[in-house]
């Protein structure tokens, strides 16, 4: 028997909101050996509500409920959870003094209807939820640990991280690990990545590779299964080591590292500075290298050079140069990364001109044609690509091409 969750509200069967807390539940859950067999989402209905948790009880060991503990009369599951468990609801004082604190400190005015928040069932161990108000608790039924924790995502994660988590890996010692690694590859398809895996793990009956494709990166995912913790990580890095022989340089992070995350990490480490000049990413580079905290140090700046006028006036791209090779070419964009690299004095200038669709093609020069150039003090790097995809997507695979270079160029040097 494994793990279940149920998350509760009218708003995610309809639609209009996705159910992200079971994601990010069933994420968490393997690291204390637990495996989530069923997702279920029910309306603010007591009927399904009770059917689910009925249901729940039977097959599942742990079940993590979610939603509808707020203080609005949509929100019913203490309501339900105390029938399934025949047990009375009862005002719990702390609860009700942490709430009154809560709206005190804020100089707001408590609703009668928030003191619905500090009834509990009798039996029930209480969950405190430090960034809101709806406490969360444990039932224990039948041999089963039944939590109710709120909807709202982030109080959620801050309980499972601070309670949840805890709790169950005391309650559940000596029993199985699961340890897991993710890599994150780019410029490799699915299939040439399955090819290069194959045989990969070997003998080993305790491992399991998943590919997870998310454009424009494809995910492999490693996880282990140990009776002892140590053992489970000392496979997880053979393995990963093994992972790392075979894919090489096509990694560029693992877990939750992102491309612009390990580019200025490398930046830092290399103690250089780096400026872009962008065209058809219409800045969406600068905006992933400064979507990472303390870019200020190593992001120096970037241009927007959209038109040719822009290139001109901004990058000192030449006219002649635009005239004769287009505004989509090698020399544009060497033009474009040395512009914007004396612009702005760094280490590194990088550039990207491109078509991003879905007009302005031509025989010659396709939709999805793009150039990236690389320019430090004495070298240069220039290519071009022909991308597939929506204008959204040839956006994407430039830009994480233009940084990968940046990667690359960084780890060589
Ligand atoms: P609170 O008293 O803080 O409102 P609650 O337990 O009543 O807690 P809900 O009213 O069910 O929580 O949901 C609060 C917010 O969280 C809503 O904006 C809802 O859309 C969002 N939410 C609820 N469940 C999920 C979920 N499974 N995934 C993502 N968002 C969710
Ligand atoms: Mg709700």
């Amino acid at each position: 028997m494994g793990a279940e969750i149920i998350t509760i509200g009218d708003e995610l069967v309809s639609g209009k909101v996705v159910d992200t807390n079971s994601a990010y539940i069933s994420r968490r859950l393997p690291t204390v050996g637990l495996d989530v067999g069923y997702h279920t989402s029910v309306g603010d209905s007591e009927k399904d509500i009770s059917q689910a948790l009925r249901r729940a009880l039977n097959r599942s060991q742990v079940v993590i409920v979610c939603g509808g503990l707020g203080p609005t009369v949509d929100d019913i599951t203490r309501e339900v959870a105390a029938k399934v468990v025949r047990q009375p609801l009862v005002k719990n004082e702390e609860a009700l003094n942490s709430i009154k604190e809560r709206f005190a400190r804020r100089g707001l005015e408590m609703t009668p209807n928030n003191e619905k928040q500090a009834l509990f069932p009798l039996r029930a161990e209480l969950i405190p939820n430090s960034l809101g108000t709806a406490w969360g608790f444990l039932l224990r039924e039948r041999g089963s640990l039944l939590f109710f924790l709120p909807g709202v995502p982030r109080e959620l994660e801050g309980m499972v991280e601070e309670r949840i988590i805890p709790l169950l890996s005391k309650e559940r010692k000596g029993r199985v690990y699961i340890r897991s690694r993710v890599l994150k590859t780019f410029g490799l398809t699915e299939s040439k990545l399955d090819e290069l895996l194959r045989g990969a793990t070997g003998k080993r009956k305790n491992v399991k590779l998943g590919f997870l494709p998310k454009f424009p990166t494809n995910q492999i995912r490693i996880v282990v299964r140990s009776s002892s913790e140590g053992e489970a990580l000392r496979v997880l890095s053979q393995v990963e080591k093994e992972l790392e022989r075979r894919v090489g340089d096509y990694i560029f992070g693992r877990d939750e590292e992102t491309l612009e995350g390990v580019v200025g990490r490398l930046l830092k480490e290399n103690q250089a500075t780096i400026s872009v000049a962008e065209s058809c990413t219409g800045g969406l580079i600068g905006h992933r290298l400064t979507n990472v905290p303390g870019s200020s140090e190593y992001f120096i700046g970037g241009v927007i050079g959209y038109n040719n006028q822009a290139k001109i006036n901004l990058l000192n791209v030449s006219p002649e140069t635009l005239r004769k090779h287009g505004a989509v070419s090698r020399q544009t964009a060497v033009e474009m990364a040395r512009g914007v690299r004396s612009l702005h004095k760094t280490t590194l200038g990088l550039a990207v001109t491109g078509i991003a669709g879905p007009s302005g093609g031509s025989p010659e020069k396709p939709v999805g044609t793009v150039f990236i150039a690389l320019v430090d003090e004495e070298r240069t790097k220039v290519d071009g690509y022909h991308f597939g995809g929506s204008r959204e997507q040839v956006k994407a695979l430039s830009s994480q091409s233009a940084l990968d270079w940046v990667r690359r160029y960084l780890k060589k040097s």
